[in-house]
């Protein structure tokens, strides 16, 4: 089971969040069929922007984040809201890469470290906020904290994991994420900065403690918190698709029947399939 804990700490000035997003990554690597290097940079999107959902006001609130990098897996696109229902999905999934030096996914040659970082927030009729900064290694967690640090002014420390068995599925994701709020002493951010670098390794980290294990671990076992239970979930459907189409026109969509004797969508978050004839396009315009 997904979980994310969120308590206050260090005399209630720093938020800490910690998320266990192995079931997560799992359902977005069987949707996709990722590459370990895919699921690991796909994965760590997904359980930040699984924390920045956590932080919207209200839960029909939305998140939208894409990383635009110059890397070898092409642009990734995660969504979610204040239901914490993610979805994403990275341009090439099946990209492989050799290991790093010291053994690790290169999640940032997966990413690159050319390119931006934009995060979009859509409040209900309110006009969306839009916040974007340029990317630091492409590893994910630097990205995020420097767009907290540039774009929202909140220090924020974030440390991001994936561990991938030998057969391709995930044994362990999950964060760390501390955050202060404002006003923060000085003093208390050098000490949230201290758990942060002690976070070398969060994936093995929850695959062995679980997200309860891992607070425990870092604040004592007194430590209380809120759980939340994040998912991965496509909102898609057959009515969403079918005002996209009517939204093309008449014209358009007869002459992709025409071509092709019906028209198939593919959801890009979920790969469900959506298939259009002749007599489902005569009726939306009747
Ligand atoms: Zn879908």
């Amino acid at each position: 089971m997904n979980k994310l804990l969120k308590t206050l700490v260090f005399q209630n000035q720093i938020s800490v969040s910690v998320l266990d997003t192995t079931d997560m990554v799992n359902e977005a690597i069987k949707i996709h069929s990722l590459s370990p290097v895919c699921a690991a940079a796909l994965g760590r999107t997904l359980t930040v922007c699984t924390f920045m959902s956590s932080t919207l006001k209200n839960k029909g609130d939305k998140l939208s984040v894409t990383i635009a990098g110059d890397g070898a897996g092409g642009k990734i696109t995660v969504c979610g809201n204040g239901d914490l229902q993610m979805r994403g999905f990275i341009d090439n999934p099946q990209v492989q890469l050799p290991l790093r030096e010291d053994g690790k996914l290169d999640v940032g040659g997966c990413v690159g470290k050319n390119g931006r970082l934009t995060v979009v927030r859509s409040m209900g009729l309110k006009e969306p906020y839009s916040g974007s900064s340029k990317l630091i290694t492409g590893e994910i967690a630097e990205d995020f904290a420097a767009y907290y640090a540039f774009s929202e002014q909140q220090p924020t420390a974030i440390a991001l994991g994936v561990k991938i068995g030998k057969d391709g599925k995930c044994i362990g994701a999950g964060g760390v994420v501390l955050q202060a709020l404002p006003g923060t002493d000085e003093g208390i951010l050098v000490m949230a900065e201290d758990v942060a670098t002690q976070l070398t390794n969060v994936s093995t980290l929850i695959e062995q403690l679980g997200a309860e294990g891992l607070i425990k671990k870092l604040f004592g076992d007194d430590i209380t918190y809120n759980e939340y239970q994040p998912k991965y979930e496509c909102l898609c459907s057959r009515e969403y698709i079918e005002r996209v189409l009517i939204s093309l026109g008449k014209k358009e969509l007869e002459d992709i029947l025409e071509k092709e004797g019906e028209i198939k969508v593919d959801c890009e978050f979920c790969s469900n399939q959506y298939v259009f004839t002749k007599e489902d396009v005569e009726k939306f315009f009747n």
